[in-house]
């Protein structure tokens, strides 16, 4: 058996320990650099990372801040490294908070919002506060007790946001709240009602003829004006009243907490006042005035809709008593309300089913007695109830926009019926027909017909006269001007309608070449009995022959107007005591009677 030599045996073991030491450290090197490498790799994460990665040990201290977090926050590591969160990027109010949450970690080991995104504010270093999202993680072990909070600088999405919002939410120009808003806080104002057992009050405002401030000093000036409105408005309220703007010149506003209506009224009162001072914009002055309407919850309906159409009827009522004022909601306008919407279904339907015709008015010459023009005055024969009053649906007519399709409608038949008793009974013979301002305005254009239809038909332009009111005169713009030398050029004659009642200055009726004037009724009626219309019927008939205009008495019912009115040289009379308005087929009979007897239809026996 060989023998072992032990100093060889030594060696042999010591070689084999050298190489596993050998290994151990091959290995040790690359798990160092496998570390070494997870680290740059951490590090990279850390610093690279779009959010700012802040670390702090468990008494509070800062022990990492990234790149990110330098750039939010205005503080280098080497500056902030070692200082308290507390004392650098935390607002002073949430400090108490911050201190009570780490105290409670560390006895609990309860975070209430970790692992999830919160937004809270943060501190820079030159003081100024701005929104981030954070969330936080923590880690707890014998070698290591850390919180790393992840945060991300989100002024700019929270700008966004609320630019969003404020465009959703707010008027541009006024900067009021708009209907959105409005109905939050509606909703909101019912609730804290309900709660204290109070009302509350909603106004809807109106301005009066805020059209004319428009049109006349264009939409910039108009916009200067809302503006002022809006400010006056909030300044006539409490602060916690709510003044929003729904669009045009609709204001709406919530009174809220009132246990007085008396205290509605006073600032109804007030209101009207702050917006009756003149507002004034360098050499401008505008004048304006507002209608309100008011309704009160619950008292009036417990339902927001309902509330506002309430104050909506309201506002109407404060505009038809004649404007600048305030009115309660009433059940009685709420009834109205409803059988207008009626009427205005039933004037839709009225078209469709011919439920119109022309009355004929007979315009008697008060030199010859002869009958020598008609009115054309519109009828609706309702199935129901009957014939409705002009007076009652030309209104709605003109609300609805449906008075252009009306207006066209009386213009043919009357021109044809007028072209047919030109050739049957006096080739000079004439039917006026009365056009609504609106049927003079931009949306309708259907004028423009009128004449071509004259021109194709052969039917003359004397045929046809054309009633239009003082007030289309008064406003009138270049292209009414326009539209009235048109009609001049076809030689249709213009009338002005009720005279007198409105304020068209002589300068319009020159400029304007008007061939009548239509005394209104309402002067004609006092002749006989009152001391000034007399002389104010003289004095316009005389004032209208100056300017070459015939004059037309409307309303004429007893024997002594017509003698005053034929003293004072009126050319025409119209009324009552020579004929009503009568259908074609009647009126008819009276053109055949007087042409074939000579005679007109006034018995002055
Ligand atoms: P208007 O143009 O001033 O017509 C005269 C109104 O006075 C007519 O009322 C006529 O019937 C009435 N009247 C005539 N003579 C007398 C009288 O001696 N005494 C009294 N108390 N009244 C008399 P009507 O037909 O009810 O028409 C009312 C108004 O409706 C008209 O007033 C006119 O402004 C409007 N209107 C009628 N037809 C049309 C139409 O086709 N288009 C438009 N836009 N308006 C119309
Ligand atoms: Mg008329
Ligand atoms: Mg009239």
């Amino acid at each position: 058996m060989p023998e072992i030599d032990p100093l060889q045996d030594k060696t042999e073991k010591t070689i084999l320990l050298e190489e596993k030491l050998k290994a151990l450290e091959v290995d040790l090197r690359q798990k160092k650099e496998i570390i070494l490498a997870q680290h740059i790799k951490l590090e990279a994460f850390f610093e690279s990372s779009i959010d700012a990665v802040v670390q702090m040990d468990f008494d509070g201290y800062i022990t990492g801040w990234n790149h990110q977090a330098e750039k939010i926050f205005g503080w280098s590591a080497d500056e902030i490294l070692d200082q308290t969160i507390e004392n650098t990027i935390i607002p002073q109010r949430y400090r108490e908070a911050h201190r009570s949450g780490l105290q409670r970690y560390l006895k609990t080991g309860e975070v209430s919002f970790m692992n999830s995104l919160i937004e809270i504010h943060a501190l820079h270093r030159d003081g100024h506060e701005f929104p981030v999202e954070l969330s936080i993680s923590v880690i707890d072990t014998p070698d290591l007790q850390e919180f790393s909070a992840y945060i991300r600088d989100i002024s700019k999405r929270k700008h966004a946001e609320s630019l969003i919002w404020n465009q959703a939410n707010f008027d541009v120009l006024t900067n009021l709240p708009n209907r959105n808003l409005f109905l939050q806080k509606l909703d909101h104002e019912i609730r804290s009602c309900d709660r204290s057992n109070l009302s509350l009050a909603l106004l809807y405002l109106d301005l009066d003829r805020f059209k004319d401030v428009n049109d006349t000093l264009g939409h910039d000036m108009g916009d200067l004006v809302l503006t002022e409105t809006s400010a006056r408005l909030k300044n006539s309220v409490r602060e916690v009243d709510t003044v929003s703007r729904l669009g045009g010149d609709e204001f709406i506003i919530i009174l809220g907490q009132i246990d007085d209506p008396l205290s509605v009224q006073r600032v109804c009162q007030q209101l009207l006042e702050a917006l009756a001072c003149p507002f004034q914009f360098g050499d401008e002055k505008v004048y304006l005035t507002a209608s309100i309407g008011v309704t009160f919850y619950p008292g009036d309906s417990r339902d927001t809709e309902t509330l506002q159409r309430n104050a909506d009827q309201a506002m109407y009522a404060a505009k038809s008593l004649g404007r600048n004022r305030y009115h309660f909601f009433t059940p009685e306008l709420s009834e109205r309300a409803r059988r207008k919407r009626e009427l205005i279904d039933d004037l839709r339907a009225a078209m469709q089913q011919s439920q119109f015709e022309i009355y004929y008015q007979p315009v008697v010459s008060m030199r010859d007695d002869s009958i020598c023009k008609a009115e054309a005055l519109l009828r609706w024969r309702h199935p129901q109830s009957g014939m409705i009053s002009p007076s009652i649906f030309i209104p709605i007519a003109e609300e609805t926009g449906l008075i252009s399709e009306l207006g066209n409608w009386v213009f043919y038949n009357a021109v044809e019926q007028a072209g047919r008793w030109r050739d049957q009974f006096n080739p000079d013979f004439q039917v006026s027909i009365n056009t609504s301002p609106l049927q003079w305005s931009d949306v309708h254009d259907e004028m423009n017909e009128w004449f071509i239809y004259l021109r194709e038909s052969g039917i003359e332009g004397q045929a046809l006269g054309v009633e239009i009111t003082e007030g289309l005169l008064m406003d009138a713009n270049d292209r009414v001007g326009n539209r009235l030398l048109d009609f001049h050029d076809a030689k249709i004659q213009i009338s002005i309608d009720d005279f007198g009642i409105g304020y068209s200055s002589l300068a319009c009726l020159k400029q304007f070449d008007i061939d009548y004037l239509k005394i209104d009724q309402s002067f004609v009626r006092n002749l006989d009995h009152d001391q000034n219309d007399p002389a104010l019927c003289e004095a316009t008939i005389a004032m209208a022959h100056k300017l070459d205009i015939e004059v037309i008495a409307e309303g004429v019912e007893t024997e002594a107007q017509d003698q005053l009115l034929r003293e004072f040289g009126c050319d025409f009379g119209q009324g009552y005591l020579y004929s009503k308005a009568v259908p074609a087929a009647e009126f008819e009979s009276l053109l055949a009677t007087t042409s074939l007897t000579g005679k007109s239809c006034i018995d002055h026996s």
